[in-house]
């Protein structure tokens, strides 16, 4: 059996991106869109008009610098969240396989048109269900991958688990008592151990309250609404939580 011949394969994933777009366009009617939004973080990308909203799971295969003409798969980048690269490893590893030296090298020259095509071999070894390519700054394309449409009630899920923290971006949320800051040691009580980065189940929240509320919630016997009135508790970001448990604990 003959080997697979790189440019028959790019060409091949070509001509089905071509008939995916076409049935992926269609279905989900995205021209009527007026906005898009997308987050490394949520993994989410959106299209809205108006309060109407369509959102879907999203990966980075790369992208294409209009600077210097030169592609660089997400996987080879560090300012790509794991979240949204981890599967570009999948194509990383077919490459090696077969021995195609664009699909191991992490960047090099190249072109738009090759741009394309590294995505659509991207969408093809994923299953991926279309691909997108928000309008670029001028500098830099960025070509996505979509995997999975998601109803706006899970969307809206995903998204409150966020929030938009002024010193740290958009990160996951965090609950805390009205006494805990980043400047003065007041203890630091915590719902259940954490440590940061860890894995969240879709119950939990990083949730901590002070020395003070903690002999309240005991006097109270539990967090009621004598308790939880005294914590009065604020939402602050994760980055945020744990520099005030540093500062409180030692440690992360
Ligand atoms: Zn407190
Ligand atoms: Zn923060």
């Amino acid at each position: 059996m003959d080997t697979l011949d790189y440019n028959s394969f790019a060409e091949k994933c070509i001509e089905d991106l071509k008939i995916l777009q076409n049935k992926f366009q269609k279905e989900y009617n995205l021209n009527w869109y007026e906005n898009w939004f997308y987050s490394q973080t949520t993994g989410l990308l959106t299209f809205s008009t108006g309060d109407k909203e369509l959102n879907f799971k999203y990966f980075e295969a790369g992208s294409f610098s209009e600077k210097s003409n030169t592609w660089k798969w997400s996987w080879d980048n560090n300012h790509t969240l794991d979240n949204v690269k981890e599967r570009t490893k999948l194509i990383k590893e077919f490459g090696q396989k077969s021995n195609f030296a664009k699909l191991t090298n992490g960047y090099f020259q190249s072109d738009e048109y090759e741009a394309w095509e590294f995505t659509a071999i991207a969408a093809k070894l994923t299953n991926g269900i279309g691909t997108y390519r928000p309008v670029s700054d001028g500098q830099l394309q960025i070509f996505l991958v979509i995997t999975e449409f998601v109803d706006n009630e899970t969307a809206q899920n995903i998204k409150d688990k966020y929030v938009e923290c002024s010193a740290h971006e958009y990160r996951r949320r965090a609950f805390v008592c009205r006494h805990l800051n980043p400047v003065t040691k007041v203890g630091f009580q915590e719902a259940f151990e954490t440590f940061e980065d860890m894995e969240l189940s879709d119950k939990d929240d990083f949730q901590a309250w002070c020395n003070e509320c903690e002999n309240v919630r005991q006097k109270e016997g539990e967090w009621n609404d004598n308790s939880m009135a005294f914590a009065n508790i604020k939402v602050i970001c994760e980055q945020c939580y744990f520099e005030i448990k540093e500062l409180n604990t030692g440690h992360r």
